[in-house]
């Protein structure tokens, strides 16, 4: 009697496992694994991504527009994002042709 019992609580731990690792191949399978697995979003090999502040890019620092300003260092995808950057500090490269380039005297933001 109390041996059917114990024999009933095995086969039920069994078949509980058994469904776990079932459940477990399933997710493998559906493809949507996304929770296992650190930094999904960063494409890894222990390369630090860094990020266009203009476009929202991730970019390796190696291939980067690295503008110095002042001993902060941003990194942009393009010379096109960097410039857009430039105009945004108020210090536009000489372009021709560039509306708002100077006139500091009318900033219409202020902080
Ligand atoms: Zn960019």
């Amino acid at each position: 009697m109390l041996r059917a019992v114990l024999e009933l609580v095995l086969m039920l731990v069994v078949a509980q496992s058994i469904r776990r690792v079932l459940g477990g191949v399933m997710q493998g399978l559906g493809g949507a694994g996304g929770d296992s697995g650190p930094g999904r979003s960063a494409p890894g090999q222990g390369v630090a991504m860094v990020r266009d502040p203009v476009c929202g890019t991730f970019i390796v620092p190696d291939r980067a527009e690295i503008l110095n300003d002042g001993g902060r260092r941003s990194y942009f995808c393009s010379t096109a994002c960097r410039d857009v950057e430039l105009r945004r500090r108020g210090r536009a490269p000489v372009s021709p042709g560039a509306p708002g380039a100077g006139s500091p005297r009318t900033e219409p933001s202020r902080r």
